[in-house]
Parts: C-alpha cells; structure tokens; sequence
C-alpha cells in the first residue's frame, strides 16, 4: 500500500516537472528561434570570390551579337562622279543588305551609296531603295518586323502596344480578328527586333548604382522558371535580364550579360538581396588577373573599387518585417557616399527592382500572378519581355523622371532611354518597327 502511494506521487511529480517544462519550452522557443537566426546572419560569411573561370559565359567567350559594318569606308560622294541629281529622301539608318557590298551594313547617310528606287506594294506604299555601288535593290522594310507583312501598319501597331500593356493573347484574337498564330508571329519578329536593337543602343554603359533580382514565373512545358533583372535606380534603364533556373549559372548569366553592357571602366555598387550567388557572379566578374612572384598561375583579384550590399529578408509571418543589410565586399561608407550623391536613402535596399517587377507583371501577361494565359515555351515568354522591355526602354515615359520646364509649371515627360542619354526623343512604336536592323552573322 505504502509503495504504490509513493509510485502515484513520484509519477505526479514527474508529471508536474515535465508540463512545466514543456511550458516554458513553448513561451521561450519563438524568441530562442529568433535570435538563432540573428546570430546566424550576423555571423561573418566564409563565401569565396569566384573567378571568370566559373562562368560558363566567358569560358564559352559569348558576346554580344552587334553587327560590325567594314571599317574606312570611302564615302561614296567622293568615289562617284560630282554630276547628277542630290538625294532627296532621308536614306540614314538603311544599308546594303550585300555581304561582298564595300557599303555592306553602312547606316550613315553621308557614307553609303543608297538612293531611291521608287515606290511599290498594292498602294505604293513601300520604298525601295538601290545601292548604287553594287546596284542591289531592296525593300526599306528588310530587316523590320513588317517585312512581307500584308496586313496594315495600324493594325499592327495597335495588337503589339496591347501586348506591351498587359494584354492577353486571347483578348487580342477575339476583339482585332486575327488569329492567334498570325499575333503570335507578329510578336516573335518583334522579340527578335527587341533584341537587336536593345544591342545596338545598350552598351558601353556609365552605370554607377544596380540592383538585382529575380522573380517568379511558369511556363507551360517547363514549369517554374526565374526571370533575372538588373536596374539602374537612377536611370531606370534594365540592361540585362536572363530567363532560367535559381542557381549559381543563371546569376553568372546576368551578370556576364551586364558585365558585357558596360564600360570597360565602369565598376557599379551592386545591391541584391541575400541570394549567394549573386556574391559568385558579382566577384567573378569585376577584377583582374595578375601573376603573384614565383608562381605559376595567374590569381585573380576581385576589384578593390567594387562594392556590394545585400539585403537579407527573412519574414517569419505576414506581420513581421524583418531584414538585415550586411556588406559583403568594400566599405559601407563608400557605398553610402554613392547613394547620397544621387539621392537616395543610405540604406542597402532592393526596392527599386522589386518595383519594377510589379510593373513587368502588369505589362506582360504570362508573368502576371495567378494568370491562366501561360506562355507555351520559354523562348516565347523571353521574346515577349524582349517587346516589352523595348516599350519600357523607349516609348513610355516613366513618372519619376519627369523634369520640371524652367519659367513653366509644367514637367517634361521621359522615358528610361531618354533619361541615360541613349536617344534624343520619345519614339512611336512605328519607329522601332520601321527601323531596319540587320543581325549580326552567327
Ligand atoms: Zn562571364
Ligand atoms: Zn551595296
């Protein structure tokens, strides 16, 4: 009797012991949790610098496609005879579409041998042009979307700026008539179009600021995918993005991209959000090789003027914002100056892609969220952004870089390509589609 009274107690004890236990095992494990975390964050990162040898871009030497026309080319002014009549129409951006031509790819007007060679098509309404070098007649449309296009301009027009606003494809077949293989075309050549003329125009560039991200998407053969963006705060502009998988590959991939669009000299201060490969490309990317004495191989150096900044996001519920900025390569100080002299907040910040992830799921309607307008294939998708991001680059004006008109109260409006000094003028979407762009030999 004795012992079994003596059993219930120790067993009522334990009991006791272990509720209290588990109680406050349940009060202190969040905030256990918490700082956990924080301490992991905080504690220095043993990441190493990667080197061009681990980008699969500069080992497979990919460039970019940018049509290289002969260079000292005697102006044809000076090679034909002073008599006859002066050119009348605007030849400038057209060239010779012969490869064994001397003006082969010249778009200047004042050194390509280009003259009018009458008006044709069902209205007369197509220019051709000869080359009076080697005496090659063309199309002005060669090299444009519209090329043997036969339905009107206007209505083109109107189905591709739709598309650059967000429209559905399916939208499109039911309320312009036709069908969804002919606007599927339309968009394709206007992708490729896109593509070629983003070359063209973005290279070579003065960047002092970019951030970086990447966002979700689906395709229908081939699930979830990742569309890679980078942005110049200042100017807007988006100079290089990359469809692809989440892996270290495809952040080498955009970065190689931009590292080919800037200036030899120009070192951006780079912010991105906690992802670590971002921290592999950006080191692989911004240096130098040099020999250390007595050694055998060449080292490479990351650059002593880069500057990267990450933000680290880490949300445990909807209700509790929490993020940690944290520099992983220079001075903070350094990258503080940079933002002062422009304007900006002295803080490691993502905000500017972010925001222009929203507006790229509202121009483009397979990446808007929870959307049954999938696109079929990812070069489909990538050639759709290409359009869109020519749209965003060159036709519409972006808000916050209007300027004020001195003496007036009224802004200027402009677009990203405006405000980086790439262009002097708004364009129409006419524009990008009469411009001839001939691709680069493969
Ligand atoms: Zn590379
Ligand atoms: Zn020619």
């Amino acid at each position: 009797m004795h012992n079994s009274t003596f059993r219930v107690e120790h067993i009522l004890i334990f009991a006791l012991y272990f509720a209290l236990l588990f109680s406050l095992w349940l009060t202190f494990n969040d905030i256990i949790k918490k700082l956990r975390q924080q301490a992991k964050s905080y504690r220095p990162r043993k990441w190493k610098p990667r080197s061009p040898k681990d980008c699969p871009g500069c080992k497979s030497g990919i460039n970019l496609a940018v049509l290289k026309p002969k260079q000292d080319v005697i102006p044809y002014s000076q090679r034909k005879s002073s008599r006859g009549r002066s050119k009348l129409l605007a030849t400038q951006g057209h060239a010779c579409p012969n490869p064994l031509c001397d003006y082969f790819g010249v778009i200047n007007h004042l050194l390509h041998a280009i003259v009018g060679d009458g008006k044709r098509g069902i209205h007369k309404h197509i220019q051709y042009w000869k080359c009076q070098w080697c005496d090659k007649r063309f199309s002005s449309r060669l090299h444009t979307p519209l090329y043997r296009l036969k339905t009107g301009d206007g209505h083109i027009v109107l189905v591709l700026m739709l598309l650059a606003e967000g429209c559905n494809i399916s939208v499109l077949v039911r309320c312009s008539g036709h069908c969804e293989a002919t606007i599927t075309r339309w968009l394709e050549r206007m992708g490729k179009h896109s593509s070629l003329l983003h070359n063209r125009f973005f290279h070579h560039l003065l960047l002092p600021l970019v951030q970086m991200d990447e966002l979700y998407c689906r395709v229908r053969r081939t699930g979830k995918m990742w569309l890679w963006l980078a942005i110049d705060p200042v100017t807007k502009i988006l100079p290089s993005l990359h469809l692809g998988k989440r892996k270290n590959d495809d952040a080498m991939a955009l970065t190689h991209d931009l590292k080919l669009r800037l200036h030899p000299n120009s070192i951006p201060a780079f912010t991105t959000d906690g992802l670590r490969g971002y921290f592999y490309a950006i080191t692989a990317h911004f240096g130098h090789w040099f020999r250390p004495k007595r050694a055998r191989f060449d080292h490479w150096h990351v650059s002593d003027d880069l500057l990267y900044g990450q933000l680290l996001k880490q949300r445990k519920s909807r209700n509790s914002p929490f993020s940690i900025m944290r520099m992983l390569w220079g001075n903070r100080k350094d990258l503080n100056d940079i933002l002062k002299l422009h304007g900006f907040a002295q803080l490691i910040q993502t905000a500017f892609i972010e925001r222009v992830n929203l507006t790229i799921r509202r121009g483009v309607a397979p990446l808007m969220r929870k959307t049954w307008s999938l696109a079929q294939h990812p070069e489909h998708l990538l050639l759709h952004i290409e359009w869109w991001r020519t749209y965003y680059h060159f036709i519409r004006t972006h808000e916050s870089l209007a300027v004020p008109i001195p003496g007036l109260r009224k802004h200027r409006q402009r677009s990203p390509a405006l405000a980086a000094n790439l262009t002097t003028k708004l364009w129409s979407v006419q524009d990008v589609l009469k411009l001839p762009l001939m691709p680069a030999p493969s």
